[in-house]
């Protein structure tokens, strides 16, 4: 109510009844002025009324005097009609006590009703004071007659009519005053509800209304509604106080403080402002407010007072900033999403797109139409109809829609996608909007129609395959097992699916399946018995993985098999190998007894013509004699070739390390075949890098062997051009070890590229009809690539049909004088100076074969040695006993006692001192060049070894070496 700028009006009976309480005194002191002058006017101070009369008027002065004080000190006590009382009372008895005094009859009433009247007139307080004040003159105008010395004996007409005229218009007045009074304080009332109805409609408007008045003592005060409580937290009051401008603008925030002030100077030059800033609440936060202001200007063209409204904005603001903030998140996800984001204007048919629209589908910003159709048109036409039905129906009635089709992109294939959407209605429910967003799911669906695939394939491996599969829970149930179990071990998968797993396995397999099943370890499969629902046990091999860890598996897998058939096959196949490797050995026998059979007279062949070779002959006998010779040698050649090849495939070949010269080696190499070079006038040349050691330890007769095979083959398949032979190396290790390389490069006809690995290969031949042409065995290169493995070497080939070949190999020595090298399985001679030269030594041959000793007599007795013969072991015992010789050669195979039997007789004779010589060296003579022929020898007491047929040279070397073990300076180790 401080809007209206005056106090809240007390009721409006209080301020009449001070009105009124003024009027009163103001009467009291009137009539104490008078009272003197009256009394002085009076003639009756003098006589015997004049007692009489002074009291009287000292009375009346008392009794104003009383009412004054009484209306000043104790106002609450001067009620309306209280005062009216006291005031007729005090008239009626001034009116009483002068008439008495005066004896006059007809005055007093008359006074007293024109005072009576006078007093409603005066006084409008009510018909009640009315009647009371003239109840009042009646008593008083009574009680003036009863007091009458001589009563009047009739009143005369005229004062009764005076006196009736005077209450009867005093009546009239008073209810017309009263009327008016009514009248005028229901107006009042009505006034007040106005004024209450109107600040209770400003209260509850959200506009607090304010007014200030610019200059006067209200200065600097602000009015407000009473509502503005609610906005500042203040009681309107507080801004009313002179002080409330002030204090309004020092609440203003700082950062508005601008704003604020901006505000009077629009209000000074456009009479209006409109403005929004802060204000701080009494809770200490701010509020946005909206202040509206108008300046009025007054009558004197003045700028009086400036009225205005403030509104609470920050609701609003606040709703604005989240409306902001969301349209702001609302951006962000549809430019960062991966889904083609759309929003459809039904009203305009706008259709508004996200960036993602043109990186999934390939179009450019400027290729994305702006309505519906440019959408409807990338639908492939089979999926159209649906898509658009789908859409009217969600459109008319619905809300979510959702459907997956083919959408065309730009490089004209189609994206698989799902599109969800969602209807937006205004408020009388009709669609306005669509929003949708589509996720391209080709790459999904592809790969979820991948997995279905392979699941389908998969599912059919287990389900349709002889491969057993099973799921076994932790407890050891069966969870799953495929149907295979119906086929391999007559179960219905129903039959076994919660059975325990170990019920079908058989007794003596169980503890080693549990302690797998329990702690399942690694990869390798078990094997156990399962019982089949016939009753048979079956094998079965598993393989078993824990899944248990797996929350989808949670057991354990196995993948199983019966092997019950292939087990059987196994144990089949065990009897056949162990058959066939019997057979095998009964085949070795036979090579090593047909090769003896075979060397014994080719042995004889041989000898025999060179004995007859030393004889005198005619040319025609000599040359027949030779070709047998050249015949014969090639024969055991062939022999030797086989021989070695199946000591070297059973991997009983070992190398003979020795010291040697390898230039030398290989020049004596050369030399040998430089005739069959000559003949076919081909070229024989030999290149050594110097790098090359000199001295190195190898097994030169097999390095040798190898060289010859090559050089051979090269001489052998070339017509014209030459052979060349080159050596290198790499410079040797610290350790001494030389990777000895060599090439053996010819201009013959070339191997083509398909049979260059096939050569290497045992009885294989690059052309069977060159091979018919040029001869061989297609052994050579076959013995030559095992021989040079066994050396720590490869051996390969370089050849085009018709352009020669080239092949190579490299081989491991050892560069000499490190000591001796061993290798593993070799065994290693030092070499031995020759210490028979000049010697003649006394030889027992002992040999059954009367070729054979009439050959080996022949040929230690050309190099000057004394030989004695014995026909059998028993024989030689007997010769032995008697006399002393250097060395015995000692054939193996021979009737009666054979050879190994011999010589452990010897040697157990000689170790009870039944010979005449401590230890006879006995040397071996064998056509058993098989494997272990030696070892034989050797465990029997033998102290070495020549295989037959029997050459001098070997002979030589044989006598050499175990003289000089006998001398002590041999060193041999035997081969374990
Ligand atoms: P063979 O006893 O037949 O010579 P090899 O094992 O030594 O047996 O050779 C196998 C085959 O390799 C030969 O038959 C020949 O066809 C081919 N061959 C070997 N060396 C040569 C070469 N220098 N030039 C052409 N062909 C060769």
């Amino acid at each position: 109510m401080l809007i209206h700028g005056v106090e809240p009006a007390a009721a409006a009976g209080e301020a009449s009844a001070a009105v009124l309480a003024r009027r009163l005194r103001l009467v009291c002191w009137v009539v104490l002025a008078v009272m003197p002058l009256y009394a002085l006017a009076d003639s009756t101070w003098v006589g015997p009324a004049a007692g009489a009369l002074i009291t009287n008027e000292l009375l009346q002065a008392a009794f104003l005097a009383a009412v004054l004080a009484l209306s000043y000190r104790a106002p609450a006590l001067c009620a309306p009609h209280r005062l009216a009382l006291a005031v007729v009372a005090m008239l009626c008895l001034m009116a009483a006590v002068s008439g008495v005094i005066a004896g006059d009859a007809l005055m007093p009433p008359l006074l007293l009703c024109g005072l009576a009247l006078g007093a409603a007139i005066v006084f409008p307080w009510g018909v009640r004071a009315q009647l009371w004040t003239v109840a009042m003159a009646a008593v008083a105008v009574g009680a003036h007659v009863l007091w009458l010395p001589a009563p009047p004996s009739a009143l005369p007409p005229s004062v009764v009519l005076g006196a009736v005229t005077g209450l009867a218009v005093s009546a009239l007045i008073a209810w017309e005053m009263e009327r008016s009074r009514a009248a005028l304080a229901r107006r009042d009332r009505e006034l007040h509800e106005q004024l209450r109805r109107q600040d209770a409609w400003i209260e509850a408007v959200p506009v607090t209304l304010h007014r200030t008045v610019l200059y006067g003592d209200q200065a600097g005060r602000m009015w407000l509604s009473g509502n503005v409580e609610r906005l500042t937290g203040f009681p309107a009051v507080r801004f009313a106080e002179p002080d409330g401008v002030a204090f309004w603008a020092q609440r203003v925030h700082p950062d508005d403080r601008g704003v604020f002030t901006a505000a009077s100077a629009d209000l000074a030059r456009e009479h209006s402002a409109r403005n929004e800033y802060r204000w701080q609440h009494a809770d200490g936060l701010y509020r946005w407010l909206l202040s509206e202001a108008v300046l009025l200007i007054d009558d004197q063209g003045r700028p009086g007072e400036v009225i205005g409204s403030l509104l609470d904005l920050t609701e609003r603001k606040q709703a604005e900033e989240e409306l902001r903030e969301s349209e702001h998140r609302h951006r962000l996800v549809t430019q960062v999403t991966n889904d083609a984001i759309w929003d459809w204007d039904l009203r305009s048919d706008a259709v508004f797109w996200n960036e993602a629209v043109q990186f999934l589908f390939g179009y450019a910003a400027d290729q994305v139409g702006p309505d519906c159709t440019w959408w409807m048109d990338r639908v492939h036409p089979d999926d159209r109809p649906r898509i658009a039905d789908g859409i009217e129906a969600v459109i008319r009635a619905g809300r979510d829609w959702r459907a997956g089709y083919r959408f065309l992109c730009r490089d004209g294939s189609y994206a698989l996608v799902e599109d969800r959407a969602r209807v937006v209605r205004d408020d009388l429910g009709r669609a306005v909007r669509i929003i949708g967003a589509m996720t391209d799911v080709t790459m999904r669906r592809q790969a979820e129609d991948k997995l279905r695939r392979s699941e389908v394939l998969f599912r059919s491996l287990i389900e349709k395959g002889s491969d057993l599969f099973g799921v076994i829970n932790p407890d050891g149930t069966m969870r799953y097992v495929s149907p295979s179990h119906q086929h391999v071990l007559g179960y219905h998968p129903d039959e076994l699916v919660g059975r325990a797993a170990v019920d079908f396995v058989h007794p003596d397999d169980l503890a080693s399946m549990v302690a797998r099943l329990g702690g399942v370890v690694g990869d390798a499969p078990i094997e156990f018995r399962f019982q089949h629902a016939d009753g048979t046990w079956r094998t079965v091999e598993s393989r078993i993985d824990d899944w248990s860890a797996d929350p989808d598996i949670g057991g354990v897998v196995t993948n199983s098999r019966d092997v019950t058939d292939r087990k059987r096959a196994e144990v089949e196949l065990q009897r056949a190998k162990d058959a066939a490797e019997a057979a095998s050995r009964v085949k070795s026998e036979f090579v090593a007894n047909m090769s003896h059979e075979i060397r014994t007279p080719m042995n004889a062949i041989l000898g025999m013509t060179e004995l007859a070779l030393d004889t005198e002959l005619s040319g025609e006998q000599r040359e027949h004699l030779e070709t047998v010779r050249a015949a014969g040698n090639w024969l055991l050649t062939l022999i030797n070739d086989l021989l070695d090849f199946s000591k070297l495939e059973a991997g009983k070949v070992v190398l003979d390390l020795s010291e040697f010269r390898l230039a030398a080696m290989l020049q004596e190499t050369l030399r040998m075949l430089a005739p069959r070079a000559r003949e076919k006038g081909l070229a024989l040349t030999c290149s050594i890098d110097p790098a090359v050691p000199d001295v190195v330890v190898g097994d030169p007769g097999r390095l040798r062997q190898v060289l010859v095979n090559l050089i051979g083959n090269a001489i052998k398949f070339a017509e014209r051009g030459g052979v060349a032979l080159n050596v290198g190396c790499p410079p040797p290790r610290n350790d001494g070890e030389v990777d000895l390389q060599v090439r053996v490069r010819d201009t013959g006809i070339g191997i083509a590229a398909d049979q260059h690995a096939a050569i290497f290969d045992p009885f294989e031949q690059a052309d069977s009809s060159a091979s018919r042409k040029y001869g061989g065995t297609g052994l050579g290169l076959a013995i030559a690539k095992q021989l040079v493995g066994l050396m720590g070497g490869t051996i390969g080939v370089e050849s085009e049909v018709g352009h020669g070949s080239t092949f190579s190999f490299n081989a491991r020595l050892w560069r000499a004088g490190r000591g001796a090298q061993r290798t593993q399985g070799a065994a290693l001679v030092t070499a031995t100076p020759s210490s028979l030269a000049g010697r003649v030594l006394r030889v027992l041959l002992v040999e059954d074969n009367p070729v054979n000793q009439h050959l080996a007599m022949r040929l230690l007795q050309k190099h000057g040695h004394d030989v004695s013969v014995a026909g059998n072991g028993r024989e030689a015992l007997r010769t032995l006993a008697r006399e002393v010789f250097d060395v015995v050669f000692m054939d193996v195979q021979m009737p009666e006692m054979d050879g190994l039997e011999a010589t452990a007789a010897v040697r157990t004779l000689e170790a009870e001192g039944g010979m005449v010589q401590p230890h006879v060296p006995i040397i071996a003579m064998t056509a058993h060049a098989l494997a272990g022929d030696r070892e034989r020898c050797l465990a029997a007491g033998m102290d070495d070894y020549v295989s037959k047929p029997i050459r001098a040279e070997h002979l030589l070397a044989a006598m050499e070496r175990v003289l000089a073990a006998g001398d002590g300076d041999v060193v041999m180790s035997g081969v374990a």
